[in-house]
């Protein structure tokens, strides 16, 4: 097979808003490789096998475009469209899940595609939460130390 042109899913479909409830073929690529796998909290189905969902319902007024859609397993999916959980997003492209118990839960895309958001989320500001849970634990053993070294330290000088 000869390779007869190749595409770049980032160029231009990121911004793109389609006026139709279907959502074209290569924008689902798009957010499909930009999410990896399904925006659901505590979820990891590859976006392979995920719908692709409006956040904000087509019908009330949810346009279709990547900033709008997200990848969902079926599971997640009819959690949230039988509003066990419901979704609000960032500018950082993040889903924020409440719960009814007013829990929220923070998911991000994971795939590929950089998402221009992710930039923002990278370095410092991108832990996940083993890194976060191990540089706290660093942390508290590093303050433990110094707790039982001041009085030696003291008695010294
Ligand atoms: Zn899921």
């Amino acid at each position: 097979m000869n390779v007869t042109s190749i595409r770049n899913l980032r160029e231009g479909i990121a911004e793109q808003i389609v006026d139709a409830y279907v959502v074209p073929a290569a924008m689902a690529a798009y957010v499909r490789g930009r999410d990896g796998t399904c925006r659901g909290p505590g979820c990891s189905i590859p976006a392979a096998n995920c719908d692709i969902d409006h956040r904000i319902p087509f019908d009330e007024g949810g346009l279709t475009t990547p900033a709008n859609l997200h990848t969902l397993c079926r599971t997640c999916h009819n959690r949230k469209t039988d509003g066990v959980m419901k979704v609000i997003m960032d500018a950082q492209g993040a889903d924020h899940w409440i719960f009814p118990d007013g829990s929220v839960v923070v998911t991000l895309p994971d795939g590929p595609i950089v998402w221009p958001g992710k930039r923002m989320l990278d370095g410092r500001w991108r832990q996940s939460w083993e890194e976060r849970t191990m540089q706290r634990r660093a942390l508290r053993r590093e303050e433990n130390r110094r707790e039982h070294q001041e009085p030696r330290e003291r008695s010294i000088a």
